[in-house]
């Protein structure tokens, strides 16, 4: 947490939200508690998303889990949101994704800056994999686990650290190409 640089990126951003984020940072606690499923406030209470869809124009406001458990119909909007747009093919998103997702969403709702995570790939089938440039082979988006990310006004370094700061699990950082790579796999971080 002590290297997160918070200074730089956000400076860019209203003041007053800019301390607010500052608040949030120093009052710690739920972001990295992803992994661990620990039982903090944030991660206790239901949980949101706002998502976009790049390519379509779809969004989906929308809770997906509540007391305790995902919310059914709520886990397949946003599987569907998240499928192979190009291929048409929907697949069971990995809920850990989810909540990497959930997590970027809560960190700007929760200073008052509120808005959707545009979503520019989600899941993809291998042939989908295979058309897109500069994909691994073996690709967490194959398997449902991965998603390549943009929020509106916000710098990507600073989404790409904030991924870092979540740790749910592989975060790839595509600066010329405006999104971050956020996937439930092991640890661990690149530039693309
Ligand atoms: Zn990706």
């Amino acid at each position: 947490m002590e290297n997160f640089p918070i200074h730089s990126p956000l400076e860019s951003l209203p003041r007053r939200r800019f301390l607010q984020s500052t608040a949030l940072l120093a009052a710690a606690a739920w972001a990295p508690e992803i992994l661990a499923q620990q039982s903090g406030d944030y991660w206790s209470r239901p949980r949101a998303l706002w998502l976009k869809r790049k390519e379509t124009g779809e969004e989906l406001r929308t809770v997906y889990w509540s007391d305790g458990k995902l919310v059914v119909d709520a886990y397949v909007r946003c599987c569907t949101l998240l499928r192979d747009v190009r291929a048409g093919a929907v697949v069971q998103m990995n809920p850990t994704l989810l909540d990497i997702l959930c997590g970027v969403y809560g960190w700007f709702a929760q200073a008052g800056m509120e808005r959707p995570i545009i979503v520019t790939s989600g899941y993809r089938t291998s042939a989908t994999n295979n058309l897109t440039e500069g994909s691994a082979r073996n690709s967490m988006h194959m398997v449902g686990r991965a998603a390549d990310i943009q929020v509106p006004d916000v710098p990507t370094d600073y989404l790409a650290k904030l991924g870092m700061y979540l740790r749910g699990g592989g975060v790839g950082y595509y600066a010329t190409k405006h999104f971050v790579h956020v996937d439930s796999g092991r640890l661990r971080t690149w530039a693309g």
